[in-house]
């Protein structure tokens, strides 16, 4: 009698690390049986879709207890070799279960078996309608005969240029020799926003279809454009980071762009950073990777001195733009109108009446973050979340933005009955109201996560926006990033202080990097731009610093300090957190995880804490979190590989919710 074949398949949404085991049909052949296939198998008392990793005549169970599956659904592997290899990769570096990895790879739709054809090929766009490529300046020009030189080959290239110094024309200049080559581009954007501006400039370039992918489409849209590029049936993909498991079988350039915003890391579930998961994509794949920057990340840049990364600087505005001139205004012992200087006020007014347009900065939204009694002091706080509420005026709101809660918004105080209620703080909605009076004849149009949150709501205001019919623009991180606003000359940040105090050493690397994106806005095309930053702190180093020797000195000094402190690039870091509606369970099981972590005779690793999380109880959940660190990766890889699969039988383990994260970005 011959032995029965089993096949070890991932399953999605199902936290185990290992594979799970099936027996295949004694009729089938192994050419059916190929990795990157999709079955249906029994699971409990239903059925599941999973993955085949692999095939062999052993398994780990005992062979009368394993079911056999009840279909094979692709009768070719939707996966590449190297997409396989990618993804157990992933798994193994992320310490994730391969079923979840598995699930990140694959469309909804895809996942739930349905069946993997394409609705609609689009046809070859002929247009001829296209604008020729710009002549190049030396510094670009340098830059693409670089990547160009190792087509074929892996190599990490950082287009390091400032706003406007050229980057997205490097960038279509080697996707079109790329799409001439007949392959395949992977683009990458931190934010689906970005996604629209640099669409259109693909479509005026490139006189193919492009293929869009991020977690704002439909499930058969998502699936489309997955199967066209799995397929290759389409040879550009611009997308975000869930984008960045499609499946393309000519693959021969990955870029990505604004490489130093930490949108690209996932924060929740399975922690990926598309940046680094998109190098060794690159690395499987045999393909330069492009990340792209005006204010790179202090990681590239040490890779860069560390001769992982080429360095392709573009120091110069491209065209005839010049620098914007900056000016910070210290507003101690300002009389402000909610939060605006009156200097600010009058180069407001200034910009205004040479018919360009102001973009003002507040990370903020609602009205204002604090609601407080003059009588009693009682503020008005999230009963959930160690936070308090944020007043919402336009929906008559307090909402917690962190667990979602909502309240109307109460004129007594609920401790001592007066009316004394105040505002304290400003957010975005309260600037929006004091504009709507202090320049009553303009148009203010406010952009942040509420204002945009309806389906196109984003789009018809960047096109109001770029039609002119905007006077005042006002934002939150929402428009930090990449966008290109030409008659915007004036930019204000407007509470530059409240990046400056985070315990999280990041905190000084991201707060640079907003001033500087932020102050990129300005003055994009001819007309000289402007840029304000408010603070009550200006001799702060970090504002002195990057003003005075730019952003790369900054970045350079900010290293050097990681290196005093031997925090990361410098060291390697994995975060374990754990959450429960108990107060003391999530402590109790951290201590046990560390315990365990001690016994495991990991050499030089740093084990810190228990501590609570700097927001230690949210959405009704008590957060703790323990943080491995060690001077060298593999030391503390060889560490997690022996402590992960234990953690789940640790006592309390089944009780709480725990999740590790390996290279934060963010340690909250
Ligand atoms: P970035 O992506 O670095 O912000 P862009 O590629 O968008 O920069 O370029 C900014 C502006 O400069 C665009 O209007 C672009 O068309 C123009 N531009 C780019 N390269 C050149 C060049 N070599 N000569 C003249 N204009 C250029
Ligand atoms: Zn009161
Ligand atoms: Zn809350």
């Amino acid at each position: 009698m011959t032995k029965p074949r089993i096949v070890h398949v991932a399953i999605p949404s199902v936290p185990f690390f290992e594979f799970f085991d099936y027996l295949a049909p004694n009729d089938c052949t192994l050419e059916q049986l190929r990795a990157g296939i999709r079955l249906e198998v029994p699971f409990g008392k239903r059925t599941k879709i999973a993955f085949l990793m692999t095939t062999s005549f052993d398994s780990h169970y005992a062979l009368e207890k394993l079911k056999p599956i009840l279909r094979i659904i692709d009768n070719a592997s939707l996966l590449s070799d190297v997409d396989l290899q990618l993804l157990h990769w992933v798994s193994h570096y992320y310490h994730h279960p391969i079923g979840e990895v598995m699930s990140a790879a694959f469309p909804t739709a895809l996942r739930q078996g349905k069946e993997a054809v394409i609705k609609k090929i689009p046809a070859l766009r002929e247009n001829a309608k296209t604008s020729p490529p710009i002549v190049c300046n030396p510094a670009q020009q340098h830059a693409i005969d670089h990547v160009a030189a190792t087509w074929g080959q892996f190599g990490v290239f950082l287009l390091d240029g400032v706003t406007g110094s050229g980057k997205t024309e490097v960038y279509m200049q080697l996707i079109q020799t790329v799409l001439d080559k007949g392959q395949q581009v992977l683009v990458l954007v931190p934010e689906i926003t970005l996604t629209p501006q640099l669409q259109a400039r693909f479509e005026s370039r490139f006189n193919t279809f492009i293929a869009i992918s991020h977690s704002k489409l439909t499930d058969m849209q998502r699936k489309n454009a997955w199967l066209l590029m799995q397929s290759g049936a389409c040879s550009l993909l611009l997308g975000t980071r869930s984008a960045l498991f499609t499946p393309m079988p000519r693959l021969g350039l990955i870029i990505l762009d604004e490489e130093h915003d930490s949108s690209f890391k996932q924060q929740e579930g399975f922690r990926f950073s598309a940046r680094d998961v998109a190098i060794m994509r690159g690395k499987f794949a045999q393909t330069p990777v492009l990340l792209g920057s005006a204010t790179p990340s202090l990681e590239s840049l040490y890779n860069i001195r560390q001769a992982r990364y080429h360095h392709l600087p573009l120091p110069e505005r491209a065209g005839s733009a010049l620098p914007p001139i900056v000016e910070i205004i210290d507003i101690r012992q300002q009389k402000l109108n909610e939060g605006l200087s009156p200097i600010l006020l009058n180069e407001m007014r200034l910009t205004l009446n040479k018919d360009e347009q102001v973009l003002l900065f507040l990370n903020r939204r609602g009205f204002a973050p604090t609601l407080i009694c003059n009588d009693c002091g009682w503020v008005a706080r999230c009963v959930h979340c160690d936070a308090n509420l944020v007043i919402h005026r336009h929906k008559s709101l307090l909402r917690c933005h962190h667990c979602g809660t909502e309240h109307r918004l109460i004129q007594t105080c609920p401790a001592c009955q007066t009316h004394n209620l105040v505002s304290v703080g400003l957010g975005t909605e309260r600037i929006e109201s004091v504009l709507g009076t202090l320049f009553a004849d303009k148009t203010v149009i406010r952009l942040d996560r509420d204002s945009t949150s309806h389906k196109g709501a984003l789009e018809r205001y960047l096109t109001q926006i770029h039609a002119g019919d905007a006077h005042i623009i006002l934002g939150t991180q929402l428009l930090a990033k990449g966008h290109h606003f030409p008659n915007v000359t004036l930019v204000a940040i407007l509470d530059v202080d409240s990046g400056l105090f985070s315990t999280d050493f990041h905190s000084g690397e991201k707060l640079a990097q907003l001033i500087v994106q932020v102050s990129g806005r300005a003055g994009r095309e001819q007309k000289q731009g402007k840029v304000i930053l408010q603070t009550r702190q200006p001799e702060h180093p970090l504002l002195v610093e990057l003003l005075r020797d730019g952003y790369s000195k900054f970045a350079a000094l900010a290293l050097q300090e990681r290196e005093r402190a031997k925090l990361p690039p410098f060291s390697y870091q994995a975060l374990l957190r754990a959450h429960s509606a108990s107060e003391v369970l999530p402590e109790n099981f951290l201590q046990s995880v560390a315990a365990l972590a001690k016994t495991l005779n990991a050499s030089n690793v740093q084990i810190l804490g228990p501590i609570p999380a700097p927001m230690a109880r949210r959405a009704g959940q008590y957060r703790y979190q323990l943080l491995f660190q060690h001077d060298n990766r593999n030391g503390l890889h060889h560490l997690l590989r022996q402590l992960v699969p234990k953690i789940s039988g640790l006592n309390g383990g089944q009780k709480v919710r725990w999740s590790i994260d390996v290279d934060p970005v963010d340690l909250y």
